[in-house]
């Protein structure tokens, strides 16, 4: 059985390339300088304080770290908040106007069919979007990101936060290579 962690797939929908060179080049944080190491950590941690304040406000089973199945997959990881019909992720960022972050979505699908929740809401700090998880969706990113772990190059999927990625440089002396192949992965789930 395959073991994935639902941040994987985070990293991936925001770039299957960035999953790639994250699974077969260097860390990323060994590719920063620490000027960008340190804006980085900064950025994580006041995520995470906005994270902590929305979650003491929220109602709900508070999870734990836990080992969970979906299809081949052995899970790890944590949600946020598990409800009596939801999952309940929150994030520090703002949400796209309509729907969710792809990634997010995923995340939180992952966590809903593990827990078998028919609803995934994620909260953002401009309001929150609830969406119904898909699990065959969901598992043709699972397999996608699979070979990608083997080795097969995804094409770039570019954005502005490209400016601030550690494997630019790479990325754009590879171009558009692999763009014959790979789906589109979009960049936002519509509700
Ligand atoms: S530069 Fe942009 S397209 Fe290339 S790997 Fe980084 S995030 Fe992906």
């Amino acid at each position: 059985m395959k073991t994935i962690r639902p941040s994987d797939i985070r990293t991936f929908a925001f770039c299957p390339r960035l999953y790639f060179f994250e699974n077969h080049l260097m860390k990323a944080e060994e590719l920063m300088s620490l000027k960008e190491l340190i804006e980085y950590k900064v950025k994580l941690i006041l995520g995470k304080a906005f994270h902590f304040v929305v979650e003491l406000v929220e109602e709900g089973e508070k999870e734990k770290d836990f080992e969970g199945t979906f299809a081949w997959y052995k899970v790890k990881g944590r949600p946020d908040v598990v409800k009596e019909d939801s999952v309940v992720e929150v994030k520090s960022s703002k949400g796209p106007k309509d729907g969710a972050w792809y990634g997010d979505y995923l995340q939180a699908s992952l966590y809903a069919a593990i827990f078998g929740k028919e609803k995934v809401v994620i909260k953002y700090r401009d309001g929150e979007r609830e969406l119904e998880p898909d699990e065959e969706e969901l598992l043709t990113i699972l397999q996608l990101m699979e070979l990608v772990k083997e080795g097969y190059f995804p094409p770039p999927k570019k954005s502005k936060w490209c400016e601030s990625c550690p494997f630019r440089e790479i990325c754009e002396k590879l171009g558009d290579e692999g763009d014959d192949w790979f789906p589109r992965i979009p960049y936002v789930k519509r509700a």
